[in-house]
Formats: C-alpha cells, sequence, structure tokens
C-alpha cells in the first residue's frame, strides 16, 4: 500500500466486467451482497465488445449478402449484383448491436446498484488491491471476498507482430473495409468463423493451419462439412502450414509459411492471425496472494471456483475448460453463490460448443471416441437434414445430428450437430445430457412439425429402432 493513502473497504469485489464478471456481480446483487467491479477497458469484455457479438453480427452480414445472391432458386427474379457498404456494416455492428448490449450490462448492473471502478486492478495481498487509473493516480481497497474475472488475451507469434495489416481477431473484427485477399493464421473456431464471414463477405480467404485439421475440437465428418463450404466459397485451407514471417508494405502483406519443409508465400492485404488466447493472470501481482497457477498460467481452482486463497474465487478463461462465454457465465453464478454461502458447483458434464461456421457445428457432452474411453458401451444414431422437411423448405440440407448413448439404458451421453440451425438445436441435448435422459424420453417427446428440431426426436427414433422418415 503507497504510504498516505487510505484504503477503503468493500464487501465483494470483482475484477472484469466480461461475461464471467458481470454475470458474478449481478448474482452476487441478487444474493444481497455490495459488489464492487473494477474494469479496466470494457464493461461487457471480451464477448461482447470485440469477442462472440460482434463476430456473430458480422457472420449475419455475410449470411444476408449471400442469401440476397442465392435467392433464384426461389424464384426471386432481377436481382442486380447486391453491394455491400461495409462501413453501414461496421456501423450497425458497433451501435446497434454492441452498443445495446454493453448499454443493457451497464444498465443491469445499475439496477442492481453494483458499483463500477474504472482502472487497472493489481493485487497486493489476500484482502487487498489497488486500483489503477491511467492517469497513474490510483486507490487502494480491502475486500472481503474477491472474484478474479479477468478473462484472456490473443496470443502474438514471432514474425507477426500485431500492427498495421497484421491484426488480431480485434482488429479482423474491425478492418475498414473488406479486403480481397486475406490470410488467416490458425483455423481454430475465431480463425474458421471470421474466415467463413469475410468469405461470405466478397474477400478471397487462406487459412494457414500448423495442424492436419482446422477445428481440431470437433470430429472430422463434421469438419468435412466445413471443407466441402469452404471449397464452395473459394477459401484455400492449407493444413500443416506453420506461419513463419510476414512483411508489409503501403499496400499490403507477404506472408511466408513453410508446408512439408517447402518455403512458400502468400500476398494478401490484411494478415489475420487466430493461433489461441492467453489467460490474463500475469503482471497482476497474484504473486502477492496465496492463488496458485498452472504452468500454463490458468489459476487453480475448486469446484466452486475458490482459488487457493481461502476468500478468492477465479472464474472464466483464466480458469482450466473451454474458453467460452456460457462456460463464465456459469461459473459467475457458482462462484457468487459460494460466496454467499450458498452449496454451489460447477458440473462441467453439458458444456455446449458451438462454431458459427457454414455450416453451424455444435456438440455436447461426449463424442463416442471420448464415451468409449471413459470405458462406456455407447452407440449412435444419426439422423441427416437431407430428411427434415422444414431443412428442406429452407433449402439448407446440407448435415446432420448424431446422438451418442450407452448400449444398455440409451442414457445420452453426447451430441453432435452439423447442420442450420446447430447452434440452437444443441440446447435441447444439454437439457437430456445434464439431465441423464434416454433415447426414449427424447422419441416420446412430440416435437413440432415442421421444424429442425424434429432431427432429434428422428434419432431417437432410430436409436429405439423404430426410424420413420430414414
Ligand atoms: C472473436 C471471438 C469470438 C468469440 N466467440 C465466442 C462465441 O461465439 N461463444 C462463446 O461462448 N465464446 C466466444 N468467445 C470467447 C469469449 O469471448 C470468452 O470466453 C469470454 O469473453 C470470457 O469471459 P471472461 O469473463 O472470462 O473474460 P473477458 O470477456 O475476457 O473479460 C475480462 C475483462 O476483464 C478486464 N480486465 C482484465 N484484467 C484486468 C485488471 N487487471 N483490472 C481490471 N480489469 C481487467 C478486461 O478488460 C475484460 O473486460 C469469442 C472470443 C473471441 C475473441
Amino acid at each position: 500500500m503507497v504510504v498516505g493513502d487510505f484504503a477503503e473497504e468493500r464487501d465483494t469485489m470483482i475484477v472484469g466486467a466480461g461475461p464471467g464478471g458481470y454475470v458474478a456481480a449481478i448474482r452476487a446483487a441478487e444474493l444481497g451482497q455490495k459488489v464492487t467491479v473494477v474494469e479496466k477497458e470494457y464493461v461487457g469484455g471480451v464477448c461482447l465488445n470485440v469477442g462472440c457479438i460482434p463476430s456473430k453480427a458480422l457472420i449475419s452480414a455475410g449470411h444476408r449478402l449471400q442469401e440476397v445472391k442465392d435467392s433464384k432458386i426461389f424464384g426471386i427474379k432481377n436481382i442486380q449484383d447486391p453491394v455491400l457498404d461495409f462501413k453501414t456494416t461496421q456501423d450497425w455492428k458497433d451501435h446497434q448491436v454492441v452498443d445495446r448490449l454493453t448499454g443493457g450490462v451497464k444498465m443491469l448492473l445499475k439496477k442492481h446498484k453494483v458499483e463500477v471502478v474504472e482502472g487497472e486492478a493489481y493485487m497486493h495481498d489476500n484482502h487487498t488491491l489497488r486500483v489503477m487509473n491511467g492517469d497513474h493516480t490510483g486507490q487502494t481497497y480491502k475486500f472481503k471476498h474477491l472474484i478474479i474475472a479477468t478473462g484472456s488475451r490473443p496470443v502474438e507469434i514471432p514474425g507477426f507482430k500485431f500492427n498495421g495489416r497484421v491484426v488480431d481477431s480485434t482488429g479482423g473484427l474491425n478492418l475498414p473495409e473488406v479486403p480481397k485477399e486475406l490470410v488467416v493464421i490458425g483455423g481454430g473456431y475465431i480463425g474458421s468463423e471470421l474466415a467463413g464471414a469475410y468469405a461470405n463477405l466478397g474477400a478471397h480467404v487462406t487459412i494457414l493451419e500448423g495442424t492436419p485439421q482446422i477445428l481440431p475440437n470437433f470430429e472430422k465428418d463434421m469438419v468435412k462439412l466445413v471443407l466441402k463450404s469452404f471449397k464452395d466459397k473459394g477459401v484455400t485451407v492449407v493444413t500443416n502450414a506453420m506461419a513463419k514471417n510476414s512483411e508489409q508494405d503501403d499496400n499490403g502483406v507477404t506472408v511466408t509459411y513453410e508446408v512439408d519443409g517447402k518455403e512458400q508465400s502468400v500476398r494478401a492485404d490484411y494478415c489475420m492471425v487466430t493461433v489461441g488466447r492467453r489467460p490474463n493472470t500475469d503482471d497482476m501481482g497474484l504473486e502477492y496472494t496465496d492463488v496458485k497457477l498452472t504452468d500454463r498460467g490458468l489459476i487453480e481452482v475448486d469446484q466452486q471456483g475458490r482459488t487457493a486463497a481461502q476468500d478468492i474465487f477465479a472464474i472464466g478463461d483464466i480458469v482450466a475448460g473451454p474458453a467460452l462465454a456460457h462456460k463464465a457465465f456459469a461459473e459467475g453464478k457458482v462462484a457468487a453463490g459460494a460466496i454467499s454461502g450458498k452449496k454451489t458447483a460447477n458440473d462441467y458434464v453439458s458444456v455446449p460448443a458451438v462454431c458459427f461456421t457454414d455450416p453451424e457445428l455444435a456438440t455436447v457432452g461426449m463424442t463416442k471416441a471420448e464415451a468409449e474411453k471413459a470405458g462406456l458401451s455407447v452407440t449412435t444414431s444419426k439422423f441427416p437434414f437431407a430428411g427434415n422437411g422444414r431443412a428442406i423448405s429452407l433449402n439448407s440440407m446440407e448435415g446432420f445430428f448424431r446422438l451418442v448413448s450407452t448400449k444398455d439404458e440409451g442414457t445420452i451421453v453426447g451430441a453432435q450437430i452439423a447442420g442450420p440451425g446447430a447452434s440452437d438445436l444443441i440446447s435441447e441435448l444439454s437439457v437430456a445430457v445434464n439431465g441423464s435422459m434416454n433415447v426414449e424420453d427424447l422419441a416420446l417427446t412430440i416435437h413440432p412439425h415442421p421444424t429442425l428440431g424434429e432431427v432429434v426426436q428422428e434419432a431417437a427414433d432410430v436409436a429405439m429402432g423404430y426410424p420413420t422418415h430414414i
């Protein structure tokens, strides 16, 4: 603590107002706590400002453009070449989507009487932190409980310093124009989603992926469909490609990479690097507390999110597990409950993961391989969207739905979807996995017709041995 600086006392403090932090703040306030949130950059965190939400806005814009172009099949004629005004797209994304949502979160925090302190928090000990403002003034706080929710930031790789035409995902979301040529380094879900969005918006995209497969967290038969659609869009996917260097000039950037020992290069207007994210746990004084870090910089926590320091909790991207907003939401509620004396615990059995590519991919629970590795005897049942009336009437028939269930009881342990509406359909399966429902439960649940959701009931019928529409 600085000499002459009087510490202010607080009950529950939260560092970071992203999905983890702001949800924890609201829940803690609902449970009767007096809450103070410290945020250094933007309420809403990465997700609302430079992540989930703006990326989905650009993806939607790309889809709209493609829908207009592809509407001839519906008998819509004389469509002149649609022209995209990307500045309007970006204005809409920034002001009507992002500002609206972040404004809503600010209002919710105010409604719950959560104090929001602007500045960067540094830990001093297990019950003290100091918030520094941009003007180098600061304030020290003593707290009873603390939730750390500082999130993550993009990883930079040698030869690709984020600057000018070499951008991270944040820069990629805020390009001033749709590039004619875009190189994306890293074909994980962030890279693949934005590659698809820019391809739909009119860019020629090259993805350089270091491993043998893009989207390594999804099964091969799902990824195959994304690769097909990338091919249809003219996206070039180079796997086993090690990015080496980038050289910028006034007109573009040349990216050098190596495949099978051979050096190659590609020229582009922009190069977006999406090779992973690093937890924001360095540089914040955690060494002055009892909080323990893994060798990857993640904070070690128990089932409630409690760290090795009794009164400090950690949630979201800075703890183990998938770096996803809905996981951060859930952990925020559990930590807020724990501080309020509730018997809460995180349960990761049914954390869904969605990739907003074309087609959308979504998974929950275990794949067949994962279930077998866990010693379960399982079977899969599949239903194609080509057999679904709604998918046909949407002219969107690519893909499938798959259930993974145990052979003995038919208990649903996982599901995978590649196809239209996968991002929404997966929630029903999260309920099924979370509730240990069996295939009969799904088969006997009447689903509305004609809807995409009928694929769930149809696959359950397949599992029961009584398929109807296949
Ligand atoms: C392009 C992109 C697309 C994504 N799409 C999806 C998606 O579709 N679905 C999904 O579930 N997830 C998605 N994610 C991931 C998602 O954004 C994160 O998992 C989520 O934001 C994590 O929430 P968090 O609360 O842990 O941290 P963050 O959202 O990172 O928030 C942390 C906050 O803490 C603040 N902070 C950090 N250090 C300090 C400090 N010392 N003092 C004060 N404040 C501090 C930061 O300014 C930030 O506002 C996407 C991410 C990106 C980059």
